[in-house]
Order: C-alpha cells, then structure tokens, then sequence
C-alpha cells in the first residue's frame, strides 16, 4: 500500500492512495462498500454516508455534489453516472475518483470555501473537464484567480507511449508550440506528457501559474500503485479532497 499526502493545511486535506487491496468499486448495487473504503473513512473520521465517488466516463461532466449525493457509489448505487469531476461547498463530505494512470486533479478557493476534484484522462485533459470544473465552482463563489490546482500522482511521459491519433485529436485543441511540448518521439515511438497537457488547459481557464502546482510520481514507474499501462485491470488508485 502507498499513500501520497497531496494537499494538507488548514482548509483541506487531499490524498491519492492505492488502498490495500485497490477495490473501490462494488459489482451489485446492495453490496457493502469495499474494504478500502471502510478504512480510509475510519482514517480520515468520517462515516461513508460523507464520501462520495461517481462512476466516471472519461468524458467532460462535472456535478456540484452535497449530502443528498452523500455514499454515491461507495455505500448505495451510484446517482452520478458519466460523470468525471465533483465540487462541493460542504464540509467534512469527501470526494473522491478512482485512477490508475490518468491524472487526478485537486482543485481548492479557500475564500470562498469551494473544493474539486476530477479524473482526466488524455481525452478529457483536451476537451471541456477543466473548464466545466472552474465554472461549476464559481456559480458557488469561487473565482478562477484564486483557485489552487494540483496535478495529482498519473502516469509520467517516460511511461506514456501513445498512438498518432491522440495527437491528431490534440492538433484541433492546443497551439503548435503546445503540442511541441507535449509530445516527444523515442526510437520512433510517440510519447504525451500528460501534465504538460493538462498545465495547458489549466492555464488557459484563467488560473495563474503560481497557484498551479505538481505532485510528481508515476503511477506506471512506481510499482506500489495501481496503473493500467502496467497491467492492472479492476485495480485503481483513489484520489480524495476534503474540506476541513
Ligand atoms: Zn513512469
């Protein structure tokens, strides 16, 4: 088991962890919630009735989630379907994504006592996800120049092989100078960085670079973690945030 302390002060406190066992997910709606889950509610003093994970789609949905929301997906079935990122005003109520090698996003505006989370895959960290995550979290009072990001623990460029299409499908969403720092070629082989994609995207939604900042481990390179390039399947890691 590794954990990664990603976020910790006064106003919040965000983790990735791989659990024990690395379930999080349940196969029947009745079933109870996943052994990981019930330690790290015990760790972190909440009951799971206060966390809360979406079933996610790689896509570019984003829900502002409350205590009405509170066990989706962790003790009962889950209400928030195709859904990528989660935010929310309440305190003491975690969200949380699963990944294994996508990037987890923190998200935080401590002035206006607004958390986020999201799961970005490299389709998502090109399309509407973070854009719909920094919106969603203004309609509750945040604002984009005092919104704190933080690129969680995903799969590093080294890691990262992928195939022509994916930059194709980058050509029509970022500059070529962009792209120039994304992509690099290796014994003929195409390689995406994934936090430089998502730094991109995060720069252009009006968050200054100072409060953008980088946990740097490679869920692919670091054999305590789960990664799907390496072979995991039904195995992830768990990203969480929580306001305190
Ligand atoms: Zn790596």
């Amino acid at each position: 088991m590794k954990e990664i302390t990603v976020i910790d002060n006064d106003f919040v406190y965000g983790g990735f962890t791989s659990g024990s066992s690395g379930i999080w997910t349940r196969n029947e709606p009745f079933d109870p919630p996943s052994a990981d889950y019930v330690l790290l509610g015990a760790r972190l003093g909440i009951s799971l009735s206060r966390v809360v994970r979406p079933y996610q789609a790689s896509g570019d949905r984003v829900e502002i989630v409350s205590s009405e929301h509170g066990g989706s997906g962790v003790i009962k079935d889950n209400e928030l379907k195709q859904v990528d990122g989660l935010v929310t005003v309440e305190k003491g109520f975690a969200l949380s994504v699963i990944a294994a090698d996508c990037v987890p996003v923190y998200l935080a505006d401590k002035s206006a006592e607004v958390i986020g989370i999201l799961h970005c895959g490299w389709r998502s960290a090109a399309g509407e996800l973070f854009d719909n995550a920094v919106r969603k979290m203004c309609v509750m009072g945040a604002s984009p120049a005092k919104i704190e990001v933080i690129i969680g623990p995903h799969i590093c460029a080294d890691c990262y092989e992928v195939g022509d299409n994916v930059r194709s499908e980058y050509a029509e969403k970022f500059t070529e100078k962009e792209i120039g720092n994304m992509f690099f070629n290796r014994h003929e082989r195409l390689y995406l960085n994934l936090s430089c994609a998502v730094s991109a995207k995060i720069l252009k939604s009006g968050i200054s670079s100072e409060n953008i900042s980088e946990v740097r481990a490679c869920t692919c390179c670091d054999r305590k973690f789960y990664s799907y390039r390496r072979g995991d399947r039904g195995l992830q890691n768990l990203a969480y945030i929580i306001m305190k």
